[in-house]
């Protein structure tokens, strides 16, 4: 609880208090020191200041600065209820007590750093889950919450997403500035990447602007041990004031020695803990210091930052300052002086005021470094400079980026349809057991053809899935993505948009929800949304068991060409979308490509099995949801009403077969409604049981085949052949297979391009923050699938 909430008459212990250095200082000297009793006087909900009485002497405080004082409450009896008995009183004092030792005990902890410095690594081994570890940036888009204990201390750990900088540029900056304005954690743990520290600490001097307690986890210290540099990093640590701590974050080493860190500069007792001014040189220090005592003169503004750092943030013409700055009386007048010395400090300078701070900043980190790093022969740098050679080549690096692919597709496919024929037997193995041992009646076809058949049909697809996110993860962690974004590039602005939309496209293949989500690393909005209305086209792994099952089918010999294709019609498809969105919708805005090339990493494997895992663990947590319920669902529609009881047995052989009776007495409720549908799919020469199986789709595309499975059971004399074999059967109806090599084609392309799935819906909405896109994603994903399936088709009927 902060102190601001407490009310008229009630007392509390300062827990801890919150802020920047500066103003913690000014508040202890003026005896709001931890463990301390206070009571408010005086506290009118709508008037500040207010009102406490601390050791017998009366201060007043604003409203924001009391909001920076954590405290516990006593328990309102023991206060004021003088009545209650002497033990009564005790324990109530007691309860308090551990309240106060709880809240005291608990450190709040923000791990900030650039992308790719491996933050997320650090909050795995901290907190013990299971986040995505990725080598490029843009992997963290939202804030992840873990806890642990450690020492005597319960830790709440925050993984925020990497930044460059603290300026309100992209959405990551804006939201990591906004959370430790908003949130104030106890330690800020500042992760910087061992070897690149040139780029790394320009966040660290910008941290220390704003004076908060913090301690710098060096992370990859393997890498710079490897290299052969020499860092002592204690001196750095002395010199800029912040403890810092060698780890390996991947490992976990140094990690107790970072949070026993943290716990010493928490406890106030760390002899490294200074607060350095990151000097910015005679021509701009005389305007932060004007700037400053005018911010420190004024009472009103919050207390979160320091008013250094505001002064230089101000001189920066950055809009989130002004708008913390805006409460004052005295905006007016402060931004006047901000203009003035702006203009002097340009005029002197020949440059524009962020330029040299920046540049002031960076000779800030080379002097430092200067007298700490001594650099070695660069081993890894040399290897990704040769790698790189090859990889990011005009010549090579398309044709190899290709071959990946194809090698990703291929090992998908190939490699995975082994353990693909394992499942499958003993898939059909237990549904031999539920056919021999169940008795007759809706409950056995229930679990045999609604159950095995759906869930089952399905589930065989898992390996390919965990070979492709292996595939996939691989690509991330080696740093390979980031390259392959770099060579994409150019690419990307020929449809409008820049190397940094290839990421999130390339997620888009394994799921395309994740990928809307990481779009937030674009700066443009523009960008930002058509990357997101593309990304349905990106075909992700929930359609590729349809792809398995009628490739494999239809096309075996030609499969990993087929499954190219594929992929490759969608993004020609996304491709195109961009250029008319660029060109009818958004007008053009360029934001130039900042893309780090991370050196290359060799995985571990432990991480990439967790990250392929943790996918294929959704895939099954899918499997018994929303699959389930689906394929249960899908096989009541196809089994009722004609299987009811009262009808005769012999009926069903039959009707299961046929689709050309017209009494619509005896269709299922399946049928009637594929038949409705089907007039629509015709053209594409979809049987109404694909028509079906498109329709189950829509909630997530997984089910288009558990109901193929389940609509293609039951059938006495194929029923132990492999799904795909029954669809190619012929059927008794109508003297011809439902699906031909022509409309497995149309609906191949059909399901890659139609309606996205609701989460993507979902998400889409919520990204752009407007229904109407995801509205449009509908009708004109769905509208697109349709023409090209129809044209699909009609050119294979001539071509076959
Ligand atoms: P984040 O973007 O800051 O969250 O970084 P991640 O935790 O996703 O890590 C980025 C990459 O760096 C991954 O490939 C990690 O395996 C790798 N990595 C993280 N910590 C270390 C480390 O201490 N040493 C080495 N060599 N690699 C690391
Ligand atoms: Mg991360």
């Amino acid at each position: 609880m902060r102190l601001d909430e407490l009310t008229t008459g009630q007392k509390a212990r300062i827990v801890k208090i919150v802020g920047h250095g500066a103003f913690r200082k000014r508040l202890m000297e003026m005896g709001f020191v931890k463990g301390r009793d206070i009571e408010v006087l005086l506290h009118a909900p709508m008037k500040d200041p207010i009102k406490y009485s601390i050791l017998g002497y009366e201060v007043s405080l604003r409203k924001t600065e009391a909001h920076m004082i954590e405290v516990v409450p006593f328990n309102e009896a023991s206060a004021s209820d003088e009545t209650k008995s002497h033990t009564n009183t005790l324990v109530e004092s007691v309860e308090s007590h551990n309240a106060f030792e709880e809240s005291h005990h608990t450190i709040n902890i923000a791990l900030i750093g650039n992308p790719n410095c491996g933050k997320t690594s650090l909050f795995n081994i901290a907190s013990g889950a299971h986040e995505h570890v990725g080598n490029y940036s843009g992997v963290t888009v939202d804030a992840k919450h873990g806890s642990f204990n450690y020492g005597n201390y319960k830790f709440n750990i925050v993984d925020l997403p990497g930044t460059y900088s603290l300026d309100s540029y992209s959405p990551e900056e804006l939201y990591v500035r906004r959370y430790l304005n908003g949130q104030t954690p106890d330690v800020i743990v500042n992760v910087v990447v061992a070897s690149n520290l040139e780029r790394n600490l320009y966040l660290t001097t910008e941290l220390i602007d704003m004076d908060r307690s913090m301690v710098i986890a060096l992370n990859m210290f393997d890498e710079i041990e490897k290299s052969g540099d020499r860092l002592n990093y204690e001196l750095l640590g002395e010199m800029i004031g912040v403890p810092i701590v060698p780890t390996v974050s991947r490992s976990g080493k140094g990690i107790d020695k970072l949070f026993d860190t943290i716990i010493a500069v928490y406890e106030g007792r760390h002899k490294a803990v200074r607060h350095v001014h990151v000097n910015l040189g005679p021509e701009i220090e005389p305007g932060v210091t004007v700037l400053k005592d005018l911010l420190k003169a004024d009472k009103i503004i919050p207390p979160q930052f320091s008013p250094r750092y505001l002064a230089i943030k101000l001189l920066e013409n950055d809009k989130e300052a002004e708008s913390i700055v805006s409460v004052s009386d005295d905006y007016n007048h402060i931004i006047e002086v901000r203009d003035k010395e702006v203009e002097e400090i340009e005029r002197n300078l020949k440059e524009d005021v962020t330029s040299a701070i920046a540049s002031e900043k960076y000779g800030f980190i080379s002097g430092a470094l200067a007298e700490t790093l001594t650099k070695g022969t660069r081993q890894v740098e040399k290897q990704t400079k040769l790698i790189d050679a090859f990889v990011t080549n005009k010549l090579f690096g398309f044709p190899i980026f290709i071959a990946l692919m194809f090698l990703t597709f291929w090992a998908t496919f190939e490699i995975g349809s082994y353990p693909m024929d394992w499942i499958e037997s003993a898939i059909g193995w237990i549904a031999e057991l539920v056919q021999e041992h169940m008795p007759d009646g809706w409950m056995k076809d229930l679990i045999a053809d609604g159950v095995i058949g759906g869930v089952g049909g399905v589930i065989v697809f898992l390996p390919n899935i965990l070979i492709l996110y292996l595939c996939i993860s691989f690509m991330e962690d080696s740093g390979y993505m980031a390259r392959a974004a770099f060579i994409m590039d150019r690419i990307m602005h020929r449809i409008g948009l820049h190397g940094k939309s290839f990421i999130p496209l390339i997620m888009g293949f394994g799921c395309n929800v994740p990928a809307i989500m990481s779009t937030r690393s674009i700066e443009s909005p523009s960008s930002r949304i058509i990357t997101i209305l593309i990304n349905p086209f990106m075909s992700c792994s929930a359609r590729l068991p349809i792809y398995v099952l009628l490739i494999g089918t239809f096309f075996e010999k030609h499969a990993a060409l087929m499954f190219l294709a594929l992929y490759l019609l969608g993004i020609v498809v996304a491709a195109v979308t961009a250029r008319l969105l660029r060109r009818f919708y958004f007008k053009a805005d360029e934001t130039p490509f900042v893309m780090e090339l991370p050196p290359y990493r060799l995985p571990t494997g432990k991480a990439l099995l967790r990250h392929m895992w943790s996918k294929g663990e959704q895939y099954l947590k899918k499997m018994g949801g929303v699959i389930l319920v689906a394929s249960i669902v899908v096989w009541a529609l196809n089994y009722f009403p004609i299987h009811n009881e009262t009808r005769p047995a012999e009926n069903e052989q039959t009707v299961m077969a046929d689709d050309s009776r017209i009494n619509p007495e005896n269709d299922s409720y399946l049928q009637m409604l594929g038949k409705f549908v089907n007039p629509v799919m015709e053209p594409l020469g979809m049987h109404w049981r694909g028509t079906v199986a498109m329709l189950a789709g829509v909630p997530a595309k997984e089910i288009v085949v558990s109901t193929l499975g389940v609509l293609y059971t039951g059938d006495e004399e194929i029923s132990d052949q492999a799904l795909g074999q029954r669809l190619k059967a012929t059927n008794p109806a109508t003297g011809k297979p439902d699906f031909t090599m022509a409309s497995a084609l149309a609906l191949l392309v059909f399901v890659l391009l139609y309606c996205p799935c609701m989460a993507t819906v979902i998400a889409i909405v919520k990204e752009t923050g407007r229904w109407q896109y995801g509205a449009f994603s509908v009708v004109y994903n769905t509208a697109v699938a349709w023409i090209l399936a129809f044209g699909v088709y009609r050119l294979a009927l001539l071509a076959i």
